[in-house]
């Protein structure tokens, strides 16, 4: 049996490991499969499926894209998906861009209020990946404003909060055609995140949400029984990953979750059709 972890962050968004390091981190750790899923940018993919397969580890083309759903964002897991279609490609480059623009006015409303960040260090932590608030949060723990990037993200970068931006998203509609178009499957991401959770979770399923990730380290295993029930119910079928982001977060996470590969069969059937094809 081989296990997977289908939710991993690189520097390409807001982790800050390369692609090659969780390579050999997941070697190191016995996972035979494993998707990079940064937000929007399938950079790492393109970087490092030659590296993957000659340490014989299964790399799953996978992104996590934010939708809008009433009003709520929702993470939304793309695997399988053809990693050089054009549109999705051009949509995810738009998404990015529109990223860096919002983090200048993250920065801009910071440094108005007499925060000492500086638009350039925020770059330089990004990189070339996808601009997240937990780049803004890290500048401000380096100038010693917060002493966490979880304390910046209560006193600045949550919703209502005074350095906040919303981020131009996807409709989940658009969103499913896009990834559904390209061959890839969608899976809701750490449903107990959300306010209304359930109700959320089984909307974006009737909208044709294909999975849930039930295994993730913020999903307890009493709503992981109920969330593999309503998968069940629904038709639906399940995913899991440690969305490890490397050192931004408080703890890292990869190792933390082992998904067996029988769960993941439809992904799986995804990826060796392409492969065929
Ligand atoms: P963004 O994509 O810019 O909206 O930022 C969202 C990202 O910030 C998520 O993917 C998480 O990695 C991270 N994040 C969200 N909330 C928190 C929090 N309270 N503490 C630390 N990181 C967080
Ligand atoms: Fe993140
Ligand atoms: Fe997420
Ligand atoms: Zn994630």
């Amino acid at each position: 049996m081989r296990y997977a972890d289908l939710h991993l962050h690189t520097y390409h968004s807001d982790g800050t490991r390369s692609p090659t390091e969780v390579i050999d981190l997941a070697v190191k750790l016995d996972l035979q499969i494993i998707a990079i899923s940064d937000h929007d940018n399938v950079a790492a993919f393109h970087e490092i499926r030659d590296y993957a397969a000659e340490r014989a580890v299964l790399l799953i083309p996978a992104a996590e894209l934010s939708a809008n759903h009433s009003g709520v964002d929702v993470h939304i897991l793309a695997y399988a998906f053809d990693p050089d279609d054009e549109r999705l490609a051009t949509r995810l480059a738009e998404l990015r861009s529109a990223r860096a623009r919002r983090g200048e006015t993250m920065v801009d409303r910071l440094r108005a209020l007499g925060y000492p960040i500086t638009l350039d260090r925020v770059k330089e932590l990004c990189g070339d990946g996808a601009l997240g608030r937990p780049h803004v949060a890290r500048a401000l723990v380096e100038q010693k404003v917060v002493s966490s990037v979880s304390e910046a993200f209560d006193r600045f970068l949550k919703p209502g909060k005074p350095g906040y931006v919303g981020k131009e998203s996807f409709e989940v509609s658009e969103l499913l055609k896009l990834v559904h178009a390209s061959g890839g499957l969608t899976s809701v991401a750490h449903p107990t995140l959300y306010p209304r959770q359930q109700t959320i979770v089984r909307e974006v399923l009737e909208s044709g949400v294909d999975a849930i990730e039930v295994y993730h380290p913020d999903v307890d295993s009493g709503s992981r029984t109920t969330y593999q029930r309503i998968a069940r119910e629904m038709g639906k079928f399940v995913t899991g990953g440690s969305d490890d982001h490397g050192t931004v977060k408080k703890a890292e996470t990869i190792g933390s979750i082992r998904v067996p590969e029988n769960l993941i069969e439809p992904i799986l059937a995804r990826v060796s059709d392409r492969r065929a094809g």
